[in-house]
C-alpha cells in the first residue's frame, strides 16, 4: 500500500466514525423525544389542575348569593342556619339576610321558577335549579312567569311583601336538595368558592 492509499483509508476511517458519532446523536436525541412524549401521554391526565377541579365544580351546588355582594364579602345575616333534629322540631330552615324592601334578587345558579306567589299569606319565590336543588325566597315577588329559565346572576325579582318573619328587614333564603332535606345556603355558596381556588 502506497502512501496516497494509506491517506484515502485514514480518510475513509475518520469519515465512517464521523457518521458514527452522527448517529448515535441522532439516536440519542430521538429516545429523548420518544421519552418526552411519554411522559407527556402518561403525566397530562393527572397534571392537568381542571380535570379534577371541574369536576369538583359540577358536584358542588355552585351557587352564588341571590343579593349582590360586594366582591367575595358575605352579606349580613339576620339569622343564621338551625337544622333541626327532626323534621317536626322547630328550627330555622334556611338564613336571613339582612336587607330591606325592594333589593333585587339575582338566581344563585342555573335552574327555572317553578312558584311565585302567596303561601298562605307569604310572598314566595321558588327556584328549581339544574343540580337538583330547589331555593326559595321570602318575602318576594317577580314579574316573570312560573316555568321561566334563569341563568345565574340573572335579577328574577325583588325582597317586597309579607314573611311570618323577616317582612321588611330580611329575606329568608331556604335551600332543599332533590331529596328534600334542607341545606345551609352558606356553606353551598363558600363550597362553591373552595372548588374554583387556584391549585
Ligand atoms: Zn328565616
Amino acid at each position: 500500500m502506497n502512501h496516497k492509499d494509506r491517506r484515502k483509508r485514514r480518510f475513509v476511517f475518520r469519515r465512517c466514525q464521523e457518521e458514527r458519532r452522527r448517529m448515535r446523536q441522532n439516536n440519542a436525541v430521538a429516545v429523548v423525544i420518544v421519552l418526552a412524549l411519554s411522559l407527556v401521554v402518561v403525566v397530562s391526565p393527572r397534571s392537568v389542575p381542571s380535570a379534577s377541579g371541574s369536576a369538583d365544580v359540577g358536584c358542588a351546588a355552585a351557587f352564588i348569593w341571590p343579593v349582590r355582594t360586594s366582591g367575595s364579602v358575605d352579606p349580613p345575616l339576620a339569622r343564621v342556619f338551625d337544622n333541626p333534629a327532626q323534621p317536626w322540631l322547630p328550627g330555622h330552615r334556611g338564613v336571613d339576610i339582612a336587607t330591606g324592601t325592594g333589593t333585587q334578587l339575582v338566581s344563585p345558579a342555573d335552574g327555572h321558577i317553578v312558584f311565585s306567589g302567596k303561601v298562605a299569606t307569604k310572598d314566595v319565590i321558588s327556584i328549581r335549579h339544574a343540580n337538583g336543588y330547589t331555593t326559595t325566597y321570602e318575602p318576594s315577588v317577580s314579574t316573570l312567569p312560573k316555568g321561566a329559565a334563569l341563568r345565574q346572576g340573572q335579577e328574577f325579582g325583588i325582597v317586597r311583601g309579607n314573611s311570618d318573619h323577616c317582612d321588611t328587614t330580611c329575606l329568608h333564603w331556604g335551600m332543599k336538595t332533590g331529596d328534600r332535606s334542607y341545606r345551609d345556603p352558606v356553606h353551598e355558596v363558600h363550597k362553591r368558592r373552595i372548588a374554583l381556588k387556584p391549585l
